[in-house]
């Protein structure tokens, strides 16, 4: 590896000295004995093309990009993937050998890969699916779980006219339910997916009676700080399996990482150890 040349990555964003991108990023690179660095990179709104303009100068392979950045930075791509665009959102840069920058959205993929790594056996079209929130988040994860299958995403949010926005884009299997029926809307589910930011360190925990959720229906959050939500908990302790938001973190980090980098990472115990020691 010592002929390998210097490979420089971060994360644009405003604020991002909170981001546990550069813990796992910076693992990586010493774990597969690279030569690189990955850096935060504060950016305000006004300053975000000018920067974007600044990677191939300054010598970056790429970077991701991050709130609130997602939506503008897709306007300064020479190139989109076709998912990015679907999504309507950025979140890794890939810089080009010629300077032209593409743009691509692994949020999804990186939700769907979390959710078969904790269970293996899941699939998407099991049952009826209810997903709470209808931001950046819930975006990404329910065009991944239609493109993965799902036949019917029951689709609540607090500001009903953002999901039926969600649900005029990405079609007939989102059905939009008004957010006083949340608790109806748990029967006969085969999962439950919180996109919302309730229960997140800091914030109140989701208003949310699990009563009319099936036993076997999983249950999992976006959210990653604490790793184990009241909304965790509580499905955790009524039976039901779960899966936190971490593994949607760091499996979004492993197409970014092998695109920069020419390597696929691995998901080891030692970086889910360095990143929870983080919270
Ligand atoms: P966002 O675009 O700001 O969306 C926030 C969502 O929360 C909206 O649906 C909003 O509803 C809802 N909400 C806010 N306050 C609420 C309240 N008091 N009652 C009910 N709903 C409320 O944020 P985001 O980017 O989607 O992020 C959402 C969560 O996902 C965050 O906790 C974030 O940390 C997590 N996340 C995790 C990952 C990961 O890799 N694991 C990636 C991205 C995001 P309204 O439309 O009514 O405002």
């Amino acid at each position: 590896m010592s002929s390998q040349k210097f490979v420089l990555t971060g994360v644009m964003g405003h604020p991002v000295a909170h981001s546990r991108s550069p813990v796992i990023h910076n693992h990586w690179i010493a774990q597969y004995k690279l030569k690189g660095s990955y850096v935060l990179l504060p950016v305000e709104s006004g300053n975000l093309h000018d920067a974007l303009k600044g990677l191939k100068a300054l010598g970056f392979a790429g970077c991701n990009v991050t709130i609130p950045h997602k939506v503008e930075a897709m306007k300064a791509m020479d190139w989109l993937h076709p998912v990015a665009k679907q999504m309507g959102a950025i979140n890794t840069i890939v810089v080009q050998p010629d300077g032209a920058l593409h743009g691509f959205n692994n949020d999804g993929f990186g939700y769907i890969q979390s959710i078969k790594d904790a269970k293996p056996e899941w699939r998407a079209d099991a049952g009826p699916i209810t997903v709470l929130g209808a931001g950046g988040a819930a975006r990404a994860i329910v065009l991944s779980l239609i493109n993965e299958g799902a036949k019917e995403i029951r689709l609540v949010n607090r500001t009903k006219s953002k999901a039926q926005d969600l649900a005029n884009e990405f079609g007939s299997a989102v059905k939009v339910v008004d957010w006083i029926e949340r608790n109806n809307a748990l029967s006969g589910i085969a999962m439950l997916v919180n996109t919302t930011n309730q229960g997140m360190h800091g914030q109140p925990e989701l208003d949310l009676n699990l009563s009319e959720l099936p036993s076997a229906a999983l249950v999992s959050d976006a959210i990653y700080i604490p790793l184990e939500t009241p909304l965790l908990a509580t499905a955790r302790k009524r039976g039901n399996a779960t899966v936190n938001g971490l593994g949607m973190l760091l499996n979004q980090a492993r197409p970014a990482f092998q695109a920069w980098f020419g390597v696929l990472p691995e998901i080891t115990p030692d970086l889910n150890k360095a990143v929870a020691a983080t919270f």
